[in-house]
């Protein structure tokens, strides 16, 4: 399975997944239509399934066009999403599995950011140690995503949830939002020798006009201070201990940053 990252809109990516020995193609969170139509032009490759982590228009803004062209497409999103996901026609729980290509994935159910988000895990292929992650926007690279219907115990509970994953898992995250993050990670979390050393990297690379996504989970929980509510830098920091506390707290700062 090949991974093609098209950015979209102002600052999302839309991400298709490439079957090369089917030559068929499953997109993540289509916000608009024209860069998935034109990948799919370049592979030659047919449009068989959406994959939806949640309902905003920034995810699901191109799923009735795509529909338009490909009537039989199925488009994947969470059962709490019922009504909110144009053109839905799998309802996810938390823990159903589903393949694509050769990859196996697992659907983890992740509100917080909206009360129906979704993750898709796909295990590493067979004789391969990396894996795939398309967490919406659940975690951003150094960051995570705002809170509109969900609440802070929510959010440390689905975050938790995807920490246990592999350091060696992708995270393929819907925004290039880094270098903003990663400033504020820096000033609840100064003294965080990675993490300096992350902002260097990824201004280099934003200065070059280089997208910082994929990132890996690895060094997510080394650096992303979303990440790390149970950090004792971090707790004294915001002068608490307790997770739900420690992380609204912080998004509560980053909310104003
Ligand atoms: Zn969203
Ligand atoms: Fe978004």
């Amino acid at each position: 399975m090949d991974i093609h990252r098209l950015p979209a809109l102002a600052d999302n990516y839309i991400f298709l997944l490439h079957d090369r020995q089917r030559n068929r193609a499953a997109v993540v969170d289509p916000a608009e239509a024209k860069p998935v139509l034109d990948c799919l032009e370049t592979l030659g490759a047919d449009l068989v399934t959406i994959y939806n982590t949640h309902h905003h228009g920034d995810h699901v803004g191109a799923n009735r066009e795509l529909l338009a062209k490909y009537p039989n497409l199925e488009v994947y999103g969470g059962v709490e999403d019922r009504g909110r996901i144009p053109g839905q026609t799998v309802f996810l729980r938390d823990g159903d599995r589903l393949s694509f290509a050769d990859r196996e994935a697992t659907v983890y159910f992740v509100p917080g950011h909206t009360r129906g988000h979704i993750a898709y895990y796909f295990a590493p292929g067979s004789g391969e140690t990396i894996g795939d992650l398309f967490c919406g926007d659940t975690i951003f690279a150094g960051g995570c995503g705002r809170l509109f219907e969900g609440t802070p115990a929510q959010m440390v509970q689905s975050i938790d949830k995807l920490r246990q994953l592999p350091d060696q898992t992708r995270l393929w995250c819907a925004h290039e939002y880094t270098l903003g993050n990663l400033k504020f990670a820096l000033t609840v979390d100064p003294d965080n020798g990675d993490l300096q050393e992350r902002f260097q990297t990824v201004q280099g690379d934003r200065q070059r006009g280089q997208a910082t996504i994929p990132s890996w989970l690895g060094t997510e929980k080394r650096t992303n201070p979303f990440l790390r509510w149970d950090n004792p830098a971090i707790q004294a920091r915001v002068g608490m201990a307790e997770p739900a506390r420690v992380f609204g707290k912080l998004r509560g700062m980053k909310d104003n940053f």
